[in-house]
């Protein structure tokens, strides 16, 4: 079964560029340097289900001529990865049927207190969401397959947040400063490991450059995707800083796995 990955936004939390227009080192020719914050999108079988809902997750979807959303699964709960889950709305309309969501308890917490109307009845239009507690392993079944989606807590700076491992190959870490020790072997070897990487110099909330480099030594990927590049990162530029195996992420990256 075929299984497609695509980056929807590979951008930081302000976007390249941000919406004053401010580039910062980024060349506006390159059309690669255009970012959207941070999600991403797995189809198979004709069914679609996001990582997070960054605020541009309307143009996004529109730019990838996705047309229907079976799920959502949220890394954590910061504004440029939930604030555009009013959108969802349409999705419930095509079908009637409430989007299962699933996020974690901080997530899950920060979603009902701040998007309470998507979930719970009020008195002018009914809930368009479903919650759902968010497993280790979660596996989603269309018809008689399924795919697997591993969550595993990373720490971003003084929160945690999710990067999810799926089939075992695709590894997804948008938002991290540290991946605990004793969850190091669950990310070896994998096909693709998708990776935050802010900026060249320390963040202590985010991977930077060197961070990654260091990262890669150790887990090894085939192929590493860095993904929530600032307004430092120019396209061109940081590929020709990169070695082989590590390349920018550019919003519409798509992957088979
Ligand atoms: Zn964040």
């Amino acid at each position: 079964m075929k299984v497609k990955f695509t980056l929807l936004g590979c951008g930081y939390s302000m976007g390249v560029p941000r919406i004053d227009g401010y580039f910062g080192e980024c060349n506006p020719k390159e059309k690669k340097n255009y970012r959207t914050r941070c999600s991403a999108a797995i189809s198979f079988k004709k069914k679609n289900f996001l990582i997070d809902t960054s605020p541009d997750i309307k143009y996004q979807l529109l730019q990838n001529k996705i047309k229907n959303v079976d799920g959502v699964f949220y890394t954590h709960c910061h504004a440029d990865q939930t604030h555009g889950i009013n959108d969802l709305r349409v999705f419930y309309l095509k079908k009637m049927k409430r989007i299962p969501i699933y996020a974690d308890k901080n997530t899950r917490k920060y979603l009902l207190k701040n998007f309470r109307y998507c979930f719970a009845k009020n008195s002018e239009y009914p809930p368009t969401l479903k919650m759902n507690d968010l497993k280790k392993i979660n596996k989603i079944k269309v018809d008689s397959s399924f795919i697997s989606l591993e969550s595993v807590h990373v720490e971003h700076g003084k929160i945690d947040c999710i990067a999810y491992i799926i089939n075992k190959k695709l590894g997804y870490a948008s938002d991290i400063s540290k991946i605990y020790k004793k969850d190091l072997k669950k990310f070896y070897n994998l096909k693709f490991f998708i990776v935050d990487c802010l900026r060249y110099k320390h963040h202590y909330s985010h991977f930077n450059f060197d961070k990654v480099l260091e990262l890669v030594k150790i887990i090894k990927p085939k192929l590493t995707i860095l993904t929530n590049l600032n307004t430092e990162m120019d396209y061109l530029k940081l590929k020709k800083k990169l070695p082989k195996n590590i390349v920018p992420g550019y919003d519409g990256m798509k992957f088979s796995i």
